[in-house]
């Protein structure tokens, strides 16, 4: 039987209305929840990111401004716009888009950002909050991930969960939240010996590797919950026709634009999992939704109007 869709758009769909039905309680209160977005230079990815985050913010009620410095800005200055940021009473969450230039120091980049206001959840303080199981702003992507099983009821206390990646914005927090929702949990990285049969012994396995197509049908036990998380785009023919032979749509879509995205799981899988997230259209549009919920949950713990996690 071929696994279940997970459809992140109606997921995103879903939050994105009870973030909006938040933001308009919160202006009868008189508050208007600010995002303050950080994008330095002109890294064409970072743009259109940085484009659907203000533009989202907009269709919800949220303020968002835009701060955008030049390329060559020093650490320094960079410090600076983050610290009158952190300052200005109304900014609820101040998100660093990544990457940052070289010459910048990005860890001490994102240290500086006020915790109550790192919407991203980068900031250490906020890594201990989540490793501590105490109230604090999680990453998206990760949050975002555990809103799908949840609102699709796949059971995770007691599963076995294993996480490929061990990136301090994918892999790490999703292992940890994982954790806290009391899934036993294994997390693979590229020096982890036989890869496949460690990842087979998984009820959920959350591939965020960067790798496309990587995780193959060998790689999953039947019946597994499958979390693409990958964002790869294929521009080669031959790697093309190893990921999607025979498939007309992408084919149509390969042609026309010369690309097509895939995640790190290759779609064969869907013949194996029980439930699996689709690329485009699974975890993708989660990201977004949940920085706009982690942006009214800062405005909320910022007035004292939320302590629990
Ligand atoms: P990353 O920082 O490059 O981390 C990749 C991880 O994969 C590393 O831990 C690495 O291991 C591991 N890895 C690489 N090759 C491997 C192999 N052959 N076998 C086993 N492990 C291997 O990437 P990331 O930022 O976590 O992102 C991962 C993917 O998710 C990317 O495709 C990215 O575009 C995507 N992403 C998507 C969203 C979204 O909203 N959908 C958000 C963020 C990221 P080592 O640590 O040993 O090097």
């Amino acid at each position: 039987m071929p696994a279940v869709i997970l459809d992140g758009n109606k997921i995103a769909g879903e939050i994105r209305a009870e973030v909006a039905a938040a933001v308009k309680s919160m202006a009868t209160a008189g508050i208007e929840p600010v995002l303050a977005v950080v994008l330095v230079g002109h890294n064409p990815a970072s743009e259109i990111y940085v484009r659907g985050k203000v533009r989202s913010s907009e269709e919800l009620g949220i303020r968002s401004e835009k701060h955008t410095p030049p390329e060559n800005i020093s650490t320094d200055d960079l410090l600076r716009l983050i610290t009158d940021l952190n300052r200005r009473e109304e900014v609820d969450g101040i998100l660093v888009q990544l990457p940052l230039p070289p010459q910048v120091d990005a860890k001490k980049i994102l240290r500086a950002v006020d915790p109550a206001k790192d919407v991203d959840g980068f900031h250490p303080v906020n890594v201990g909050f989540l490793s501590t199981q105490q109230p604090g702003l999680v990453p998206c992507t990760p949050a975002g991930i555990m809103e799908i099983l949840k609102r699709s009821r796949i059971p995770i206390a007691g599963q076995e969960a294993v996480v490929v990646g061990r990136s301090d914005i994918v892999g790490k927090p999703t292992a940890m939240l994982l954790l806290n929702a009391n899934a036993t949990i294994t997390i693979c990285h590229s020096k982890t010996r036989d890869l496949p049969a460690v990842c087979r012994r998984a009820d959920i396995l959350v591939a965020a590797i960067g790798r496309a197509g990587m995780v193959t049908r060998e790689f999953v036990k039947p019946g597994a919950t499958v979390i693409d998380v990958g964002m790869n785009q294929v521009t080669d023919r031959a790697e093309f026709e190893r990921l999607f032979a025979g498939n007309a749509k992408r084919e149509e879509t390969f042609r026309t634009r010369g690309s097509t995205l895939i995640g790190d799981v290759h779609p064969e899988v869907a013949e194996v999992a029980g439930a699996i997230t689709p690329v485009p259209g699974g975890v993708g549009p989660m990201t977004i939704a949940m920085l706009m919920a982690n942006t009214v949950r800062a405005a909320k713990l910022r007035r004292g109007r939320e302590s629990a996690a």
